[in-house]
Parts: structure tokens; C-alpha cells; sequence
């Protein structure tokens, strides 16, 4: 559906909010070439010369495509294998899966695909896991060992940093001893693996037994298809993959698939430091960014300091975990962080680093600091992705350092009621992804769905930042809600500007790319408690026309 070259499009909405607060609201918009021409009422944007009028968005309200600043491609990629999360959630050709609310449950339902599968020996794999909704059990290798004993089983935690496998998968990957001495590998009464499997060391070589191969899912295409049409239904045209090894086989199909006329999204991967030195990655990195093209931007560097809050590996400061937990992982070297980041500094190549716990967002500051001193570097714009138990010094210091903050919206739904009652207490669990105290503070920032950790939608992420409401109802952390505009601009502009994009897209101006998200109301004029409620009826990419439906 491209527009050809020269010809002037003007589209009629019901309502158009730019996120431009020189001109905020309009009701026509004049595309040519893919680029907001102008943008007001019919009568202003007569003096652009000839146009063809597009009504199909009359009764529609358009926004600026919505930037998802923390997202993965196996958001598209993991729907091939069982999902096993407690909620329900959709598909990408709009299927509802409804949650599996028990290990019972869970376990029935990989039985229901074990039953399918004709090769007793082929590995059989399962995400989304979320043990913290089961109580106090947690699932072991001999709850999947009931799914059937000699197949291969593992099972992803939502959180994407635990993996549960069966005694045939433990055995598969040579974990089957009794001599394991390490914080990530749990053991049971016999000294055997329990099948928890911790932090990506523990766990990959589980992984790649279990056909489970991260480098080949970041370069697959049916993957990256069903990540667009999900883009697609929840109204995101640009999305970032953050954390991908991007193998350089994996370079020429991403070009492809993202340079076809009919692909819907801006796709920003980063590229995971694990299995680099700093000097390689960097050097790597300088070398991506030159083959960028519009719909793929490339040279971004992530990195993860520790784990997930909900997983208890988040590294924490004192007093630790509210239900007496042991300390978390770090998942880097202090030092290999500091070489990063002052590599960075040094070449231009922006750095995105996974903090969880304060301990963490520390280490990440500290970091900074030291580098800071080393390679003065104004508008550097790093990121610290999560950033969930930053205090207000913390955020202080950020401010002064230039680091921004991409805050995880969506654990206030998700987890909230756990955060409150088991992870980090009360008070803590109140302030987590302080939206409020960062803008007041003036850490730039966004929020985000860590899909497929949440599922992708920046209207729900938006949602949980201004309500704040937890899957129980209740309100956690009231004075760390933020205005609907203000999320509105969070999941546009704020997201663009985390991504160095902000002067291309985010908000819909003169020159601007014609990315917007098409919706059926107007969430500005919807009860703040309805805004992940919002239809969305597509997205216009660089001026092409992408319909949910038919995505
Ligand atoms: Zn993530």
C-alpha cells in the first residue's frame, strides 16, 4: 500500500492529538512521501497545493504510532511453542488463550500437546509460567516428569529468567548430578537439580537441548511477521527487540523482511553484550549502526546487571527481600559494565542495561559516573531499562548523569499484589516504577511491556501508570500515578526520545514520519480507568495503511 512519490494525501479524523504542544489537536493531516506534511484543518493545509482526500478515518481518532521502548521479537516467536501464563492472552491472528491458573492446569496443558506429538524423544517447551500465582509450591522436574517421563519438557517463566525442565530434559543437557554448585541450580533432597534453572547461565544449555536456540529466533522471520501483527493490533509502529545476540546470518533476512512495502513496523533491536568483551561489542555495534535503514535501526548495546523481582533474582540493597528470600544475581562484572559503558560513551553507541533491584540501579549509576569522568559525553541518553526500585536519590542522581528511565508499567497489574505481600513490602512495592517522582525530577522517561514478559500494548502499559490498579483491585502506590497526557506522552514521545528517534517520530508534525495509531476513541476523553480499553482499529506506517484485522 505505498503512496507514490509526490502525490498529497489528507486524512480526515475525528480528532488528531499531535503530542506536539505548539499545535496539540486537529482534524485533517497532509501526508506526502510517508511524512506528515502539515497538520490542522482541511482550510490550513489548502496552501500545500493539490491533495486527495481520505475520509476512511472520519469517525476514527489518530495519535503518534506508539513507541514500545522495551519489547522482544519472541513476543511473535514463543506463540509456536504452549503457553502456560496465568492470564489470558491474545494470539497474533486475535485468538484468546485463557490462562492456566494452577500447575495442575499447567501441566494439563502441556499434556494436551504431548498428546499431539508423535515423537515420544522430541522436546516439548512451554512459556509464560508465573509460580507466584501457585502459593508457596513450586513446580519441580517431577511435576513435568507427570507430563510424560521420557520427553524432554521445559517450561519458560514469564519472567523470562527461570526455566523449569523434566528429569529428561535435566538429563539431556548432562544436568543429572549430584555435584551442581551453583547459586542458579537449585537442588532437592536427593542433591539433584530441582528443575528450577536460574539466570541465563543455568539455563541456556537446557534451552538449546530443548530446540529453543535465541540466536536463530532473532533473525526468524515468521517470528518478526507475527511480532508486526501484533504491532499491529495494538496500535505500535516503532518496537525495539532488546536484547538480541543478532547473528550475522540473521542480518540480510531482517533487512529483507523489514524493507518489504507491506512490513508495518520500525524495528530497533539491541544487541546483548553476553558473549562479547565491551572492545568486541562496541566494535560490533559500529558496524550494525552503519547498515541501518529506516524500518531497522541498528547499534544498540544491552546489557543486564541483574534479574527479575518477581524471580527473586533482582539484586537488592538492604533490607533485601520482604519475605526473606536470598540475595539476587548479578548477571555482569562490575568492571565488564564500567569497560562498556565508557566504550560507549566513547563511540556514540548507546548503551540500554536491565536494572530490577536498587542494588542494581547502583552499580548502574556508579558505573556511569566513572565512565562520565573518563568521556564527558552530553546527550548520551542511556537508559536504564526497568529501573523498578529507583528512590528519589537515586533518580536525582540520574537526572544529573543524563540517564533515562524506561519503568515496567505493567508489573503494577501483574504483580503488584505480589510485590506488596511477598517481594519487596509495602512501602517499597508503593514507590516501584515512579513515574510521578521521575517527572518531577526530570529523569526523561517511558514505560513499557518487557513483551513477552507483559504482553505487547502501550495503551495498557499507559492504563497501569495512571491507575496504578493491581490484578486484585487494589490501588498500590497512589501518589506515583501520572496523567493520562502525560502516559499518552510516555508511550509516544517519551519512548522516541529513549531511542534517539524523537526527532523523527513520536508526535505527528511538519517533517515527522506518518507513523499513527489509528483509534476508535479518544483517550483523552475516556474515564482514565478505560484507557486500556481503547479500540484500536490499525496503524499508518510511513504513510501506509495497516488494518488489525487484517494484519
Ligand atoms: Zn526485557
Amino acid at each position: 500500500m505505498s503512496q507514490s512519490a509526490g502525490r498529497t494525501v489528507v486524512y480526515a479524523a475525528r480528532r488528531i492529538h499531535t503530542m506536539d504542544p505548539s499545535r496539540p489537536q486537529g482534524t485533517h493531516v497532509a501526508v506526502r512521501d510517508g511524512r506528515v506534511l502539515g497538520v490542522g484543518t482541511l482550510e490550513t493545509l489548502r496552501g500545500w497545493g493539490d491533495f486527495e482526500i481520505d475520509d476512511r478515518f472520519a469517525a476514527k481518532v489518530l495519535l503518534p504510532g506508539f513507541v514500545e521502548g522495551h519489547s522482544h521479537v519472541g513476543e511473535g516467536t514463543y506463540w509456536r511453542y504452549v503457553y502456560c501464563g496465568y492470564f489470558d492472552r491474545t494470539d497474533p491472528d486475535g485468538r484468546v488463550w485463557p490462562g492456566a491458573r494452577s500447575i495442575e492446569a499447567v501441566v494439563a496443558r502441556l499434556r494436551e500437546a504431548h498428546e499431539t506429538l508423535v515423537d515420544p524423544k522430541a522436546p516439548l517447551f512451554g512459556w509464560g509460567l508465573d509460580p507466584l500465582f501457585f502459593g508457596a509450591r513450586r513446580m519441580t522436574r517431577h511435576d513435568l516428569d507427570a507430563v510424560s517421563p521420557e520427553r524432554p519438557i521445559g517450561v519458560l517463566h514469564a519472567s523470562g529468567h527461570i526455566t523449569n525442565a523434566s528429569t529428561a530434559a535435566l538429563a539431556l543437557a548432562g544436568y543429572l548430578r549430584t555435584d551442581h554448585d551453583h547459586p542458579g541450580i537449585p537442588l532437592d533432597d536427593a542433591r539433584l537439580p530441582m528443575g528450577e534453572l536460574r539466570g541465563p547461565e543455568a539455563m541456556m544449555p537446557v534451552l538449546f537441548r530443548l530446540g529453543v536456540d535465541r540466536a536463530a529466533m532473532s533473525g526468524d522471520e515468521a517470528g518478526l511477521r507475527a511480532f508486526a501483527k501484533l504491532a499491529v493490533r495494538t496500535g505500535t509502529t516503532t518496537a525495539t527487540d532488546l536484547a538480541t545476540p543478532i547473528p550475522d546470518d540473521a542480518i540480510e533476512s531482517l533487512l529483507r523482511v523489514t524493507g518489504e512495502d507491506g512490513f508495518p513496523l520500525r524495528f530497533v533491536p539491541a544487541m546483548h553484550v553476553r558473549g562479547h568483551t565491551p572492545q568486541g561489542a562496541v566494535e560490533r555495534a559500529l558496524g550494525l549502526k552503519a547498515r541501518s535503514t529506516d524500518r531497522l535501526r541498528l547499534g544498540r548495546i544491552k546489557a543486564h546487571a541483574d534479574g527479575s523481582i518477581q524471580g527473586f533474582t533482582a539484586r537488592m540493597r538492604w533490607p533485601g527481600y520482604h519475605n526473606g528470600a536470598p540475595q539476587g544475581l548479578w548477571y555482569i562484572e562490575p568492571e565488564t559494565l564500567r569497560a562498556l559503558f565508557a566504550l560507549g560513551l566513547e563511540h556514540g553507541i548507546q548503551i540500554h542495561t536491565h536494572t530490577n533491584g536498587d542494588a542494581a540501579i547502583d552499580l548502574a549509576i556508579e558505573s556511569l559516573e566513572t565512565a562520565l569522568r573518563a568521556h564527558p559525553s552530553p546527550d548520551h541518553r542511556f537508559v536504564l531499562q526497568h529501573c523498578q526500585l529507583a528512590d528519589s536519590a537515586q533518580l536525582r542522581r540520574m537526572k544529573a548523569l543524563g540517564l533515562c528511565a524506561n519503568f515496567f508499567a505493567n508489573h503494577h497489574f501483574y504483580w503488584g499484589d505480589a510485590h506488596h505481600d511477598q517481594t519487596v513490602g509495602p512501602d517499597r512495592a508503593e514507590r516501584m516504577n515512579p513515574c510521578r517522582s521521575a517527572q518531577d525530577i526530570g529523569v526523561p522517561y517511558t514505560i513499557h511491556s518487557d513483551a513477552p514478559v507483559t504482553p505487547l500494548g502501550p495503551l495498557h502499559v499507559a492504563w497501569c501508570a495512571v491507575n496504578r490498579r493491581t490484578a486484585s483491585g487494589r490501588l498500590l502506590g497512589a501518589h506515583e500515578r501520572i496523567p493520562v497526557a502525560d502516559a499518552l506522552r510516555a508511550i509516544t514521545l517519551g519512548a522516541a526520545w529513549t531511542l534517539h528517534l524523537d526527532g523523527e517520530i513520536g508526535s505527528i508534525e511538519c517533517g515527522k514520519r506518518a507513523d499513527f495509531a489509528v483509534l476508535e476513541d479518544d483517550p483523552f476523553e475516556v474515564a482514565p480507568e478505560a484507557l486500556k480499553d481503547v479500540g484500536v482499529w490499525g496503524t499508518v506506517h510511513g504513510g501506509r495503511i495497516f488494518a488489525a484485522g487484517a494484519a
